[in-house]
């Protein structure tokens, strides 16, 4: 009785200590706020998690780094199993030190070196990086290689300026839109350098391009798509017009595309035209309402994640168009205090819903028929 009682009580702790991982069956996505920069946080329902990115650092670290933990705890996650370095550029790794402070990782993921040498890059690889890998694992990827995780196909696609060369399952058409492609000029930044990510949960596919450029893309999905179509599409490169090709997104075909941008980093007319022309869509997602939309081109209020802190009173129709490069722009607006999520849940069967932190409107998008 004793023996059975003490059995009792042990399930009745676990059931209470591990819930999410014990009852979870949707893979869950979290699109952390994190400024125009990337923090992406993946949970399977078997309790595993990837993060991709981490989001600004310098003065930004600290801010960051608790935005993405506040993920983790909603998740339920004690680590991060698996983290992946899209590339070298501040916005994707400039938190990950204060993060790895605050929650264990338990393997690193990147591309390589840089090709694009920045103090801060450089400081960051020849000092902090190595001595959080020392206490994990680090592994280079690329395109071919996978992340093994149950119950999900996790595959990297782009790494290293490389891209996937055998078509993904069922994937391999001939891409319609290569033909009326221009090439835009090539790229030698770390944007070209990104990890990009395909991932299959049952029917349920999402495409995390990182901060992959136009030219890549196109390197990528021509003259055959080898990725296919996808469900949801976390667009790449902040929704950039230096990326997000008709070649990318509209042979991609996604139902759902989330935006990761700033109040005035990507969300520029061109990029917003292509991704709000393409052919299935249903809804596009932003993480901040941004200044280079206006009105004009961004989606409605209640698909915008965050706003400003000192909301205007009025947002301007038109785009705005930043200043030429040395001229003086007015300060950006802070964006400081509370910042919203979207969280994806994702079924095997290919359902998913989308839900807004800020403003809990939650939208389903049923899997189709057969
Ligand atoms: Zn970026």
């Amino acid at each position: 009785m004793r023996l059975r009682f003490t059995a009792l009580i042990a399930v009745l702790l676990v059931g209470t200590v591990l819930p999410s991982a014990q009852t979870r069956r949707t893979l869950d996505i979290y699109v952390v706020d994190v400024e125009g920069g990337n923090a992406t946080l993946f949970v399977t329902p078997a309790g595993e998690s990837v993060l991709i990115d981490a989001g600004n650092g310098g003065a930004a670290a600290a801010r960051d780094a608790e935005r993405i933990l506040e993920a983790t705890k909603d998740a339920g996650l004690t680590q991060i199993d698996h983290h992946i370095t899209t590339h070298w550029h501040g916005d994707h790794f400039g938190a990950l030190e204060e993060l790895a402070q605050r929650i264990p990782i338990r393997a690193y993921y990147d591309h390589g070196p840089t090709i694009q040498p920045q103090p801060a890059s450089t400081e960051f690889l020849d000092k902090v990086y190595p001595a959080l890998v020392a206490k994990a694992k680090r592994t280079i990827v690329k395109p071919g290689d996978r992340i093994a995780l149950k119950g999900l196909e996790w595959r990297i696609v782009t790494s290293g300026g490389q891209v996937v060369q055998s078509p993904l399952p069922g994937a391999g058409a001939r891409n319609p839109y290569c033909a009326a492609n221009t090439l835009q000029d090539p790229d030698p930044s770390e944007n070209a350098q990104s990890v990009g990510s395909h991932v299959t949960f049952g029917k349920f596919r999402v495409v995390h391009p990182g901060d992959l450029t136009w030219n890549k893309e196109v390197e990528l999905m021509c003259p055959s798509n080898r990725l296919g179509t996808t469900d949801l599409l976390i667009v790449g490169h902040h929704g950039q017009a230096v990326s997000n090709s008709e070649v990318m997104v509209h042979a991609l075909r996604p139902r759902v595309s989330i935006i990761n941008n700033g109040t005035r980093k990507g969300g520029q007319p061109s990029a917003m035209k292509i991704l709000l022309n393409s052919p299935g869509l249903e809804d596009v997602w932003q993480s901040h309402f941004s200044l280079l939309s206006g009105q004009e081109y961004t989606v409605p209020g209640m698909f915008i994640g965050n706003l400003f802190d000192e909301q205007p009173e009025a947002v301007p129709v038109a785009a705005w168009t930043a200043p030429p490069q040395g001229q003086q722009a007015p300060p950006p607006p802070a964006h400081n205090g509370k910042s919203y999520w979207f969280k994806v849940s994702a079924q095997e069967d290919g359902t998913f819903t989308v839900t807004n932190a800020r403003n809990s409107l939650t939208k389903t998008y049923r899997a189709p028929a057969n």
